[in-house]
């Protein structure tokens, strides 16, 4: 995520400056379609809106770059030389700070379009202008944007003086791909509970040493993902195999394939090569 990204809710009263436009059909990103590369409009002339909204500005030398989110129908269709393309598609063809911005405005599009209408009393929402945030002018009930927070763990282990990590795959995945283990929080649980429980549930194991190591956004469609690392405390691999495949130690030898280097799932199983080959 940009660090010179300022939220806010107001939009600017006088915006002559340039803008960058996350327009989305569903959760498609519309963006101009340069082949390798994808570039964010910053205008836009011909589409029909459904809603619109203002992100906040990207602080840059000499000014500030506006940034508003916005919906358009089912049946749109992009402009010349343009695509609708899910954010998983633009990994490395946005650059990253923007294809995060994308991130944050298609979970605000997509609160906005499933809460039109109070959960309580299905009275519409008014939207707050001051945070973001809607109310219901009939019962007074608030709602946020919802996030799901989720912990994302890498299990570390020496078996005969060798450092291991752990790492699993989903049987949906393709074949040959693994990861580290991850699962949503529950209420009224820890984050170091999560890490513990989801653990044991899909592997068998025991863990000591959860360590925080780092966090991001994911925003398929609203998760937190919050990065741990800990050291293998016992137990042998049983899976849980409604979840999982396959599950096994690896060495910085055998690695299998591995997610995105945009995931901070990628992250800390890099984070442990750089640990063993400096040692
Ligand atoms: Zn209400």
């Amino acid at each position: 995520m940009s660090l010179s990204f300022s939220p806010a809710v107001a939009p600017p009263t006088e915006n002559n400056t340039p803008a960058f436009w996350f327009i989305f059909r569903g959760a498609d990103l519309l963006v101009l379609d340069e082949g390798e590369t994808a570039v964010l409009p910053q205008s836009i002339h011909e589409l029909e809106f459904l809603r619109q909204h203002y992100l906040g500005w990207i602080e840059e030398e000499t000014a500030a770059t506006h940034c508003f989110a916005a919906e358009v129908a089912e049946e749109t269709d992009p402009p010349p030389d343009m695509q609708f393309a899910g954010l998983r598609q633009l990994f490395n063809r946005l650059p990253t700070d923007q294809l995060w911005l994308a991130g944050r405005a298609v979970q605000i599009v997509d609160w906005d379009r499933t809460h039109q209408f109070c959960s309580r009393c299905a009275t519409p929402n008014e939207i707050l202008d001051h945070e973001r945030a809607k109310k219901c002018p009939n019962c007074g009930l608030t709602t946020y944007p919802r996030i799901a927070p989720a912990i994302i763990v890498r299990i570390d282990r020496e078996i005969d003086g060798v450092p291991h990590l752990l790492l699993a795959r989903n049987g949906r995945w393709r074949r040959g791909w693994y990861s580290v283990l991850a699962g949503f929080v529950e209420p009224g649980e820890t984050l170091e509970q999560c890490v513990h429980r989801e653990v044991f549930e899909e592997t068998g194991l025991r863990l000591k040493n959860v360590r925080y190591f780092g966090s991001q956004p994911w925003p398929f469609p609203n998760s937190l993902m919050v990065g741990f690392t800990a050291d293998y405390a016992g137990g042998d691999i049983v899976l849980e195999e409604e979840e999982l495949e396959d599950a096994n130690w690896f060495t910085v030898d055998s690695l299998p394939n591995l997610p995105s280097s945009m995931s901070i799932a990628r992250r800390l199983v890099d984070a442990f090569i750089e640990e063993v080959k400096s040692k």
